[in-house]
């Protein structure tokens, strides 16, 4: 069976086997390389990002995993299940690449996959396909008993990374100091902190303890209007993008969202331009769905006539006004099911997911707008070799104490207002789509 491998067809790239390209050569490479020798977010869309200080490195993987094939590699982690049956759950991401997702009993976004933790309350060990921050969701919403493990913990995500702690609550006190903390007439207090479920904990902690709130990319206006309700205006992090795309659809204007970049004083700003201000967006970004461009939009419509462009709300302003959409991931796939056999779509998110849609729906033509073969370097850490690797520890094969393997857990003082944050983007409504199941992809 042929699955819809984009490491397979990096490897036929790297070989000259077919034509195409690369962002780097790098992507040849397997990521436990770049876990011991080089330090950064390995191959792929992030690795021009600073990996910030701190950040949990993951130690040696055993070379048992680094020498096996993926043929042994996927009948090592199938009988691991098989032993381990309903005492683990393996959750996958969609953007995670195909060698590792087949194995997942549940896929989606990493918010369908934090709610897909409550639907296993019995599993022992959620092992999570995905980035930590989606782990330290799981973590917050599974069973204090359940343990959440990250296979590989070089994992994390550059976009999440841009926006810590320490430069948000300096952000926050600049803040507090120039509109004070007092209400206005209509009974909202002057600044709502909204944090992009793509970030770390102790944001959403951050959040959950200052009146805020957490959002999806498919619930981000509705949590603004949450916000609006509450607050004079928005602080929002860590992506500039969903933040602007979607407060422009609601008709605010972009002189009154400004930028924080937090290694300036006011974030760069003078105090009018902040006291004027209705969305202040964090100087983040996700340099995967960075790459997309308007040029390529009028490639693809240049080429394809009749094309339909769907992209994410990731993507820089210009290439969502340039687009026919845009939407969030279960948007995109939920549009392609829907349209009539024949159609043609150029996608503007990240490549696993647009290769394996387009195996998935042959009747349609679809395509990545990125003609450039670019995964997320961050979702790339993640190989069958590491999922092999816990799933044997946890049925006990090579003595690593199963429940500390690559736990992630969430400091009870953050814990507390993070599901605070992430009840009241609940309450405000909950997102649409539950999570999905595994689709093996044929070819
Ligand atoms: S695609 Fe972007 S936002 Fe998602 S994990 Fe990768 S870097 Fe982070």
């Amino acid at each position: 069976m042929t699955i819809a491998s984009v490491d397979r067809t990096i490897r036929l790239i790297s070989t000259g086997e077919t034509t195409g390209s690369t962002c780097t050569p790098d992507l040849a490479v397997d990521p436990w390389y770049f876990d011991a020798k080089a330090p950064g977010y390995g191959p792929g869309s992030s690795m021009g990002d600073v990996i910030p200080t701190g950040s949990p490195r993951q130690g040696e993987l055993p070379a048992k995993y680094r020498t096996a094939s993926n043929g042994e590699l996927g009948d090592w982690i199938r009988a691991a299940k098989a032993t381990l049956g309903e005492r683990v759950v393996v959750l996958g991401h969609f953007y995670q690449r195909e060698e590792v997702l087949q194995h997942a009993d549940f896929v989606g976004d990493s918010f369908q996959l934090a709610v897909a933790t409550q639907s296993r309350p019995d599993a022992e060990a959620i092992v999570f396909c995905g980035v930590h921050f989606m782990a330290e969701t799981a973590d917050l919403l599974s069973r204090p008993e359940q343990a959440v493990i990250l296979p590989n913990l070089a994992a994390g995500c550059s976009m999440a990374d841009m926006a810590d702690i320490d430069s948000v609550t300096e952000c926050w006190e600049q803040l507090e100091e120039l509109y004070g903390t007092e209400p206005d007439a209509d009974g909202r207090v002057p600044v709502i902190p909204v944090t992009y479920m793509n970030s770390s904990a102790a944001l959403k902690g951050f959040c959950g303890e200052h009146g805020g709130i957490v959002c999806t990319s498919s619930n981000a206006e509705t949590v603004l209007e949450w916000a609006f309700e509450r607050g004079q205006r928005v602080l929002f992090f860590p992506d500039q993008h969903l933040g602007r795309n979607t407060a422009k659809a609601m008709g605010v204007p972009l002189e009154r969202m400004p930028m924080w970049n937090p290694r300036k004083p006011l974030g760069g700003n003078t105090e009018s331009e902040l006291e004027n201000s209705q969305v202040i967006l964090w100087h983040g970004f996700c340099s995967v769905h960075r790459r997309f461009t308007v040029d390529q939009i009028a490639a693809a419509r240049s080429e394809h006539p009749g094309v339909r462009v769907i992209v994410h709300p990731e993507c820089p302003m210009a290439v969502v006004d340039a687009a026919d959409e845009y939407g969030s991931t279960d948007y995109i796939a939920k549009a392609i099911a829907a349209a009539p056999a024949g159609s043609t779509f150029a996608i503007g998110t990240e490549i696993n997911l647009v290769q394996r849609l387009a195996a998935e729906y042959p009747q349609h033509t679809i395509f990545c707008l990125d003609p450039v073969v670019c995964p997320c370097s961050t979702m790339y850490r993640i190989h069958s070799g590491y999922l092999a690797w816990v799933l044997e520890a946890l049925v006990g094969g090579d003595g690593v104490p199963a429940e500390v393997l690559n736990r992630i857990t969430v400091a009870d003082d953050v814990a507390g207002h993070a599901r605070v944050a992430l009840e009241r983007m609940l309450a405000a409504k909950p997102p649409a789509a539950g999570p999905v199941a595994p689709v093996v992809v044929g070819a």
